[in-house]
C-alpha cells in the first residue's frame, strides 16, 4: 500500500521530535540541578547550615533563585517549542528534496523515450515512430475518413553539399530545413526525418490526390528561399513522392517503398513531385518489384554467400576472406549486391538481410576454425547497420550462438557510410571493437573522410579502393594516392589492403609499396562455399596469430559477454 505524503511528513516529524525532545529533556534536568544547588549554596551561605528552615528562607528572600527557579520551565517550553519547529522544517526539506528527485527522474524517462524515437540531429520523429503512426493513421483512417497521403521529400543535392561543406555544415542545414518543415505542417508531429537525405510526411484525411498534390507544390514553394549556413546562401533540390494509401498500398513498407520511387520519377521531372503511379515501374521495372522478391528470397533462403580470398603479400599465402552476398535470380540472373543492398537499406529489409550474411558468415568461419583452419572472415556492414543501435546485441547473439570468437572476424565499413552521422557511427563502432571484433574502412579514398574521425575510429585495416588499384598502371596520380594511402595507413598503424588486383604488375607495385594484403580477380573471383574449399586446398594458410576454437567458452561468453571471454592463459 503507497504512504502518502503526509504520513510520510508526520512520521518524520514524529522522529526528529522524539529527538530534540530528549536534549530539552537534559536541560532541564540540568536546570533543576542548578536549581537545587544554587538554593543549597543560598542557604548555607546565609545560616551557616542546610536545614529546611534555612532552604525555605533562601527561596522566600532571594529573587535571583526565582528567576533560576523560572528556568527549568522556560528551557522545556523553548526546547519542546525548538524541536517542533526544527523537526517540521527538516522533514519539509525531505520531502522538498524526494520530489525533486522525483521530477528528475521523471525528465529523464520522458528524455530516453523521447530519444528512441526522435532524430537527435533534427527533434523529429525519426523512421521507427513514422512507420508506426503511419501503420496507425492506416487503420484509422480507413475505418472513419477515407484516403490519406505520404509525401516523400527527399533532397538531391545535399550529398554534394556534404561533400563541398562537410558534415557539420550539413548538419545546420538539415536543422533549418527540419524546421522550415515542421513549421509548414499544421501539425508538427506529422514530419519525420527518415534518414539522412529523406523527409517524409503524413497527410491524413485527405481526399484526394489533388489535395496531396497542392500540399507538395506548397511544399516545394517553402523550401525555395535559400538557406544561409555560415555565410554560404545554399539552394535545396527537393523531389517529392507522393503516395495514397490504400490505393497505392496498405502497409508503411509498400507505401514509403513507393513513394521512393515517385520520389526517383519526381527528380527527374519539372515540377519536382510526382504521384506514384505504376507505370513508374517501366523506369525501374525491377527496382519495383525486387523488394518484395528480395522479402521472399530471403525467406525461401535463395541468397548465398560467395568468398573471395585475402592474400598476404609478403607470404604469398592465404589470410581469409570476404564474404559478398549474391542473389540468383530466376529472371535477371544475378543481381549485384549494390543493387539490391541499396533498396533494402530504403526500406526494413537491410536488418534481415544483415542477419542472414552474419550468420552465414560467421557459422562458416566457426567451423574453419573449429576444424584447425585459422581464417579471418571479412563482412561487409551497411550504412543503415551502423545506425542502428541495436546491431552490436544483435552481433553478439549470433557469435554465442555459432561458437565465435570475434577477433576472426573483422568488419568492413565504407567512408561514406562513417560519415552520414560519425558520432552515432563511432559509438557502434566502439562497442564492437570493445567486443573483440576487428573494423577496416572499406573503399578508402571514395568518399570525404576527416583525417580526425580517421583518427578515433578504433579500425586496424583500410582498404584501398579497387578504382584507384585497377588504375593505378595507367594513372600516376592513383599510383601516387594509392602509395600515399599505404604511407598514412601504416603511419597510423593499420594494415592496408588493396582490392581489385587483376594483374601481375599491379601486384608487383603494390608490393614495392609495402602493402600489406591483396585481393582481386588475379588470385580469385568470389566463389560459393564448395569452389572456395577446392580453391583453398592449392594454398598455404597465412599466420593470422589469432587464438584457435579451443578458446571459445560458451559459458563464460555468455556471463561475461564478448570482449570479456578471454581466458587468462
Ligand atoms: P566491397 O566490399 O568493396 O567488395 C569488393 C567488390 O569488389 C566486390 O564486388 C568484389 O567482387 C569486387 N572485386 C574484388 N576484386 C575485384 C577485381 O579484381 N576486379 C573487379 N572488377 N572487382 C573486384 P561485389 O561482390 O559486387 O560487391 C559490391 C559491394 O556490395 C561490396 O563492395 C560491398 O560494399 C557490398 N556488399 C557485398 N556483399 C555485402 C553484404 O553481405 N553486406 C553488405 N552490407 N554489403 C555487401
Ligand atoms: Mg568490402
Ligand atoms: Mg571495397
Amino acid at each position: 500500500m503507497a504512504i502518502s505524503f503526509n504520513e510520510v511528513l508526520a512520521s518524520n516529524a514524529r522522529i526528529l521530535n522524539a529527538k530534540a525532545s530528549k536534549v530539552s529533556m537534559q536541560a532541564v534536568i540540568v536546570a533543576v540541578v542548578a536549581v537545587v544547588a544554587a538554593t543549597l549554596l543560598v542557604s548555607f551561605t546565609e545560616s551557616h547550615a542546610i536545614t529546611l528552615d534555612g532552604i525555605m528562607n533562601s527561596q522566600r528572600s532571594n529573587f535571583v533563585l526565582w528567576i533560576l527557579d523560572a528556568l527549568p520551565f522556560i528551557f522545556g517550553y523553548i526546547g519542546q517549542y525548538a524541536s517542533y519547529v526544527m523537526s517540521q522544517e527538516a522533514s519539509l526539506m525531505v520531502l522538498e528534496q524526494t520530489e525533486e528527485l522525483r521530477q528528475y527522474a521523471n525528465r529523464m524517462e520522458k528524455q530516453a523515450a523521447f530519444s528512441a524515437t526522435h532524430d537527435p540531429l533534427t527533434e523529429l520523429p525519426n523512421r521507427a515512430l513514422f512507420y508506426d503512426r503511419l501503420e496507425q493513421a492506416i487503420r484509422a483512417d480507413y475505418s472513419q475518413r477515407g484516403m490519406l497521403a505520404v509525401l516523400l521529400l527527399s533532397i538531391d543535392n545535399l550529398k554534394e553539399i556534404q561533400d563541398t561543406l562537410g558534415p557539420d555544415n550539413t548538419d545546420l542545414l538539415v536543422k533549418q530545413l527540419a524546421t522550415r518543415l515542421a513549421s509548414w505542417s499544421d501539425s508538427e508531429d506529422s514530419v519525420a526525418h527518415i534518414d539522412s537525405h529523406n523527409f517524409a510526411i503524413l497527410l491524413g484525411g485527405c481526399g484526394d490526390r489533388a489535395v496531396a498534390e497542392t500540399a507538395a507544390r506548397n511544399l516545394i514553394k517553402a523550401i525555395e528561399p535559400h538557406f544561409i549556413v555560415n555565410a554560404f546562401k545554399l539552394t535545396l533540390h527537393p523531389s517529392i513522392g507522393i503516395v495514397m494509401a490504400p490505393e497505392h498500398g496498405d502497409d508503411a513498407d509498400t507505401l514509403l517503398q513507393r513513394a521512393g520511387v515517385a520520389a526517383y520519377s519526381a527528380g527527374k521531372s519539372i515540377s519536382g513531385y510526382s504521384v506514384y503511379s505504376p507505370t513508374m515501374d517501366e523506369h525501374s521495372p525491377r527496382r519495383l518489384t525486387l523488394m518484395g522478391e528480395l522479402k521472399r528470397a530471403l525467406e525461401r533462403d535463395e541468397l548465398q554467400l560467395y568468398y573471395q580470398p585475402k592474400i598476404d603479400l609478403a607470404s604469398n599465402s592465404v589470410i581469409g576472406v570476404e564474404a559478398l552476398v549474391r542473389w540468383p535470380h530466376m529472371e535477371h540472373g544475378f543481381i549485384p549486391p549494390e543493387e539490391f543492398i541499396g533498396l533494402a537499406e530504403r526500406t526494413r529489409m537491410i536488418r534481415p538481410l544483415s542477419q542472414w550474411v552474419l550468420e552465414r558468415a560467421f557459422q562458416t568461419c566457426a567451423d574453419w576454425h573449429q576444424a584447425g583452419r585459422a581464417l579471418i572472415v571479412s563482412v561487409n556492414l551497411s550504412t543503415k547497420d551502423l545506425h542502428d543501435p541495436e546491431l552490436p546485441d544483435q552481433i553478439a547473439g549470433i557469435a554465442a550462438k555459432t561458437g565465435l570468437l570475434p577477433e576472426w572476424i573483422v568488419f568492413e565499413i565504407t567512408e561514406g557510410s562513417i560519415m552520414v552521422d560519425p558520432l552515432r557511427v563511432l559509438a557502434i563502432v566502439e562497442r564492437l571493437r570493445g567486443m573483440g571484433f576487428q573494423l577496416s574502412i572499406d573503399d578508402f579514398g571514395t568518399g570525404y573522410s576527416s583525417l580526425s574521425y580517421l583518427k578515433k575510429l578504433p579500425v586496424s585495416e583500410l582498404k584501398i579502393d579497387k578504382s584507384f588499384v585497377m588504375d593505378m598502371l595507367a594513372s600516376e596520380s592513383d599510383a601516387v594516392i594509392v602509395r600515399a594511402t599505404v604511407d598514412l595507413a601504416h603511419n597510423l598503424g593499420l594494415k592496408v589492403t588493396a582490392e581489385g588486383i587483376e594483374n601481375p604488375e599491379a601486384l608487383e607495385m603494390l608490393k614495392r609499396f609495402g602493402c600489406d594484403i591483396g585481393q582481386g580477380f588475379l588470385f580469385a573471383q568470389p566463389m560459393p562455399m564448395a569452389e572456395l574449399e577446392a580453391w583453398l586446398s592449392a594454398w598455404p594458410l597465412a599466420s593470422t596469430g589469432a587464438r584457435p576454437a579451443a578458446f571459445f567458452d560458451p559459458a563464460l561468453q555468455r556471463s561475461t559477454g564478448l570482449g570479456a571471454a578471454r581466458p587468462s592463459a
